[in-house]
């Protein structure tokens, strides 16, 4: 799984974190990687959350339902 490091405008979807969490880089931007939903969404993740999202499920199809389901749920409470 290849995240991309110090990507320009990188903001995690989820926990909405912009830089980088580890002291020795935190004047680079988070790195992220975007995802793709299963209804097609482009979902950029940190990868602390791409592992809260990972560690419970067994195939990719998975985290495309779970991404979309998440999202959903941000878009009601306005998050
Ligand atoms: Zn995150």
């Amino acid at each position: 799984m290849s995240f991309i490091y110090d990507k320009k405008n990188a903001q995690c979807m989820w926990c909405k974190r912009t830089q980088n969490p580890h002291p020795d880089y935190s004047h680079e931007t988070i790195p992220s990687k975007i995802f793709i939903s299963k209804k097609g969404r482009k979902i950029e993740l940190c990868f602390s959350c791409y592992e809260n999202e990972t560690k419970a499920i067994t195939k990719a199809s998975d985290l495309e339902e779970i991404l979309d389901k998440k999202f959903e749920i941000l878009k009601v409470l306005n998050l």
